[in-house]
């Protein structure tokens, strides 16, 4: 470890964790990342890894070691025909977007930022929106990561399977990942619409608003009865330059996505079965009604396809994810502690990137694999290198 490297805090892009690491380290290699591995395992010291900073849990956070994964980026090997690529896991999603589209290829879909490094945006199950598109994570089809031992393997859904089912959605726990092979798609030029709604309105229409748009998402404004409905569709037109507002933009897709999120917050998001959305919704604006009147940050209504993933978000069911967000000047706690109420009620599981208050046991009964991850994690991690305070508390017993 270099002495340059000591002594630089970590903090989050809220701000809202910072780390009281022992160092934090940027590896430029995988022979680097993985020579560090060893010499931590060996020390008895732990390690997470550190995106873009872009989580509101404390993932990254670590009282050791912190590794700044962003040495580690680039568009490696791709392959048109199939529409598949390796990636290295530090490459933001930012800087993806063209190298990808060189190739005439795109992510299939992305979240509402694209300042992620891609293996930040896997390791939460970050997602955007559309009824028939999987998060991120689901895109995945085979990973190259460095174990806690130190040494380097890659897996897939036929080659250490049960390593991939974890590192695929890992919490930044099962090792370092430093290259993930992606299912992409052909570059597609996509029209972005928003329009102002009546919340009833956009409610009454919800479904059809749902079915008939590739991407839709709503933003109600707490202190009003207006949602500011977004649809994203492909395009009949060439994309427009310069790009212009967000709500009006006709560009490749990797322009389209993203928004830009300048105002720091805080935030918390449950993934509710797609029936029970618009009932969920509904009573977190009857609560902020009743109980929290002053609060201004908007909520969230988006959709996310089902997948395989042992703990994502999206596990097994067609989804609905409803974000409340906060100002990070203020005490969100208790706001968010009546609002995970109401979520769980209604099957809610929470983004691993974003505020929640649960523990172990929630999870056990949230994630019919939450044992068998834990099982699998420790075989190839037996000394918890990977773990830090955080991710320690929720083993099971
Ligand atoms: C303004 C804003 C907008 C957002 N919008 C969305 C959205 O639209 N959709 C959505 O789903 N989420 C969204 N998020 C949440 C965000 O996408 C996730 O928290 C994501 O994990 C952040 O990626 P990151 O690169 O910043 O990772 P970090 O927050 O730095 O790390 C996240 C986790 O990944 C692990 N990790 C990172 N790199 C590696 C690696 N190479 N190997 C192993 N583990 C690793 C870390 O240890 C940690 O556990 C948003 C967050 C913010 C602040």
């Amino acid at each position: 470890m270099s002495p340059e490297n000591i002594f630089m805090q970590w903090k989050n892009w809220s701000g809202r964790q910072r780390a009281s690491q022992e160092s934090l380290v940027f590896v430029r290699s995988e022979a680097d990342a993985s020579a560090l591995v060893s010499q931590c395992a060996q020390a008895g010291k732990t390690i997470r890894v550190a995106g873009a900073g872009h989580s509101h849990a404390p993932l990254v956070t670590n009282d050791s070691i912190i590794v700044d994964s962003s040495g580690l980026a680039g568009l490696l090997e791709v392959d048109r025909q199939a529409q598949e690529a390796w990636i290295r896991a530090g490459t933001s999603i930012y800087s993806l977007g063209g190298q990808l589209h060189d190739y005439g290829l795109a992510l299939k879909n992305q979240g509402d930022i694209d300042r992620q490094l891609l293996g930040g945006a896997i390791a939460t199950g970050t997602h955007g929106t559309g009824r028939n598109l999987q998060n991120i994570s689901a895109s995945v089809t085979g990973l190259h990561m460095i174990l806690a031992s130190g040494e380097q393997v890659e897996c897939s859904k036929t080659v250490l399977p049960e390593l991939f089912a974890i590192g695929r959605l890992s919490v930044g726990a099962a090792g370092l990942v430093s290259r993930i092979r992606m299912k992409l798609q052909k570059s597609a030029v996509l029209s972005e619409q928003i329009h102002v709604a009546s919340y009833d309105d956009t409610m009454n229409r919800i479904t059809s608003l749902v079915a008939e748009n590739d991407r839709f998402e709503f933003f109600w404004y707490p202190g009003t009865d207006e949602a500011n409905i977004k649809t994203i569709n492909p395009a009949t037109t060439e994309p427009e330059y310069p790009l212009g507002e967000e709500g009006g933009r006709v560009a490749w897709s990797y322009e389209v996505l993203p928004s830009h999120r300048p105002h720091l917050h805080t935030e918390m998001e449950y993934s509710v079965p797609a029936a029970n959305g618009q009932a969920c919704f509904a009573e977190i604006r009857q609560l902020i009604h009743r109980q929290f009147p002053d609060v201004r940050w908007p909520v969230e209504y988006r959709t996310v396809a089902a997948d395989d993933i042992w703990l994502s978000m999206a596990s097994d069911r067609d989804t609905v994810t409803i974000s409340v967000h906060q100002d990070i000047k203020l005490d969100e706690e208790p706001y968010y502690r009546a609002c995970e109420e109401v979520f769980l009620a209604y099957g809610g599981r929470p983004h691993w990137g974003k505020v929640n208050y649960l523990n172990g046991d929630d999870f056990a009964r949230i994630y019919p694999r939450w044992h068998d991850w834990w099982r699998v994690r420790d075989k190839y991690d037996p000394g918890g290198v990977f773990l830090n305070d955080y991710a320690r508390a929720l083993r099971p017993g």
